[in-house]
């Protein structure tokens, strides 16, 4: 039947580049063309009255066989397994994909199929790189954005789950709009700039930016934008890879921070190889101190700053760190600057790791500011140790004139109060009228003995005054000449055998506006030193001067002198000379005229020579001023 028209329809199956099968109801191939043979890779020969399951991958077969079933019955046109893959089986055993329209067609009341063929391997290929892609895409960590370059504000057209998931804006968001919802009011950054300039010249760029996600939390992104062209060099699309680099940016933050602690520190901190030895960084604060550039120090090592330049020693120290021994080396040396000058340090040294190779880390402070304190404090606790040793010596000696002061008063006392005692009872003995001159006799001595021990009472008081500062001064005008006559003639009641007072007369026109009891006070004191240190038949002289502004009186006597060694200490209270030992009184008269005649205004002063005399002197204000 198909013979006749054999012409035609070989024209016709020809020219379809599909492979064009015909079976019968039994699916017998009963027709081919040239497509089917070059498709399925038989000859014609080979497919005619075979079985169409020859074409068929044999898992097919069934689910085939009853699909055909069902097809023949209903009997219309249509396309195979559009739901499904189809695939066809080649000669040589190649499964391939296939598209296959089958189109049933009656002819002498005989069924007939006609199935045309499509090897759509290619495509298919094509369709499944696509879909990978599409997948990589959408499980890339990376945010993906594509844009449309030919459309008004190149908005957004296709975006990933991770570019969703580290933004938090919705699909409606991000679709069809401009990526800059992305940036916020956050637009003046100078990376923008560079990147909208890149997009205007169709350009790609990278840029690193600070970006909003939909809560309003920043995060840097490291934006990547490229461009796509056509087939005509068109830009077509963008595409964006985004990057969230927050933490890489914090922690570069942090990094870079420390490396301007460790960069301004003025702390000297070095770097120096653990081999060679050699630095290979030093911060700001050491090149300061040390006065050596980076790169001078580059070709130095610890030792050519160390003046002592021990290089044994200094190995011994870094070994123990080399050996792990222990984590850190601190030890006290000396540091020599550029210039020459040397400065104490204490160093802290540790082994740290610099792109794989071993340094060390040293950090050094110049403890010349610790070590001069430290000599200060020496020096102050050496003062005061000094001061406390002295305060105790002097606490010593005071200790001592308090013993012989207290066994002075004793003796003071008794001397005078056994003679008040022996003339008292002898006077009531001398009870007759011849014996008026013995009782006179002991009246004067009891008189005199009295007036000695009043005299030491009034100095154990002003002692007393002067310590409590109780001391009130009264002053008054009154005539010298008066002062003087009253003490030289207390004094004469003292004069041993032989002495005598020279004192002048022509000082009426002298008068004093000053402490009249005090002056005399100081006045008698020194008389009756000058009696009492001076042997029988010596005289004594009493010198008296005026000026505008200032009195002078001076004691001069011939007796004993004061020994050179205790010249500097006699006007210490309670301190008496060596050479006097053997006589009576307690080393508080010529303290308290010190003080007395400075609390005044005036002064005292003497000279002295042993065995030759004496001669004191004062000096005070015609006008007392307190
Ligand atoms: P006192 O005479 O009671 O011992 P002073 O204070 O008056 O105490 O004198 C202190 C010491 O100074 C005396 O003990 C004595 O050693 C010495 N001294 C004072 N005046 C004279 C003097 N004119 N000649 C020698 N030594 C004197």
């Amino acid at each position: 039947m198909f013979k006749q028209d054999q012409e035609i329809f070989n024209i016709l199956l020809a020219t379809v580049s599909e492979a064009v099968i015909i079976v019968d109801s039994h699916q017998i191939i009963v027709e081919v063309n040239a497509s089917a043979e070059r498709i399925f890779g038989y000859a014609k020969s080979e497919l005619i009255d075979r079985e169409l399951n020859l074409l068929l991958p044999s898992n097919y077969h069934l689910e085939h066989a009853t699909y055909f079933e069902k097809f023949i019955q209903k009997g219309k046109p249509r396309k195979m397994g559009e739901a499904r893959d189809l695939y066809g089986l080649k000669k040589d055993g190649t499964i391939f994909h296939i598209e296959v329209e089958l189109n049933p067609f009656k002819i002498y009341n005989k069924t007939y199929v006609m199935a045309l063929v499509k090897d759509v391997s290619e495509k298919k290929a094509i369709e499944r790189n696509l879909m990978l892609r599409t997948q990589a895409l959408q499980s890339a960590k990376n945010g993906v954005i594509i844009t449309d370059a030919q459309r008004h504000d190149n908005p957004v057209i296709y975006f990933n789950s991770a570019f969703q998931n580290l933004t938090g804006y919705s699909d409606a968001e991000i679709l069809n709009h401009n990526c800059r919802f992305l940036q916020g009011k956050d637009r003046a950054q100078p990376p923008l700039k560079k990147l909208r300039e890149a997009i205007k010249n169709k350009e790609s760029c990278q840029a690193t930016l600070r970006n909003y996600k939909k809560d309003g939390t920043m995060f840097w992104n490291d934006l990547y934008v490229f461009p796509i062209t056509n087939e005509h060099g068109n830009v077509t699309n963008f595409i964006g890879i985004q990057n969230d680099v927050t933490l890489r940016i914090k922690s570069e933050e942090e990094r870079n921070h420390l490396a301007t602690i460790f960069n301004e520190s003025l702390n000297e901190i070095y770097v120096f190889d653990s081999d060679t030895l050699k630095f290979i960084n030093a911060n700001y604060g050491a090149q300061k101190n040390i006065g050596y550039s980076l790169d001078e120090l580059k070709t130095m090592t610890p030792l050519d700053i160390k003046p002592d330049n021990n290089k044994d020693e200094f190995r011994k120290k870094i070994d123990v760190l080399l050996n792990k021994k222990v984590e850190k080396v601190e030890f006290e040396t000396e540091h020599q600057r550029k210039d020459g000058s040397k400065y104490p340090v204490e160093v802290h040294l540790q082994l740290s790791n610099l792109s794989g190779n071993k340094v060390f880390v040293a950090i050094i402070l110049d403890i010349t500011d610790r070590k001069n304190y430290t000599t200060q404090l020496e020096n102050k606790v050496e003062e005061r140790t000094q001061q406390l040793k002295m305060a105790l010596s002097n606490e010593k000696e005071l200790n001592e004139l308090k013993t012989n002061f207290l066994s002075l008063v004793s003796h003071e006392f008794k001397t005078p109060l056994s003679g008040i005692l022996t003339s008292s009872q002898l006077l009531s003995k001398y009870q007759l009228t011849e014996h008026q001159e013995k009782r006179n006799k002991h009246i004067k001595i009891i008189n005199e003995r009295v007036h000695f021990l009043n005299n030491i009472l009034n100095d154990f008081l002003s002692v007393e005054k002067l310590d409590t500062g109780k001391v009130n001064y009264t002053l008054n005008h009154f005539k010298l000449s008066k002062v003087v006559n009253e003490v030289v003639y207390n004094a004469n009641m003292l004069l041993k055998e032989g002495q005598k007072i020279n004192y002048p007369e022509n000082i009426d026109e002298i008068s004093l506006y000053q402490d009249e009891k005090i002056i005399q006070l100081i006045f008698s004191n020194l008389l009756h030193n000058a009696i009492k240190y001076s042997p029988e038949k010596t005289a004594i002289d009493l010198h008296i001067k005026q000026d505008n502004t200032n009195t002078t009186v001076l004691v001069k006597d011939r007796g004993i002198g004061i020994p050179k060694i205790d010249q500097k200490r006699i006007f210490e209270r309670y301190f008496r000379a060596k050479n006097v030992i053997n006589s009576q009184g307690t080393g508080i008269g010529l303290n308290i005229a010190k003080n007395h005649l400075e609390n005044l205004g005036g002064t005292i002063s003497f000279k002295s020579e042993e065995h030759k005399g004496s001669t004191f002197i004062i000096e005070f204000p015609n006008k007392a001023k307190l």
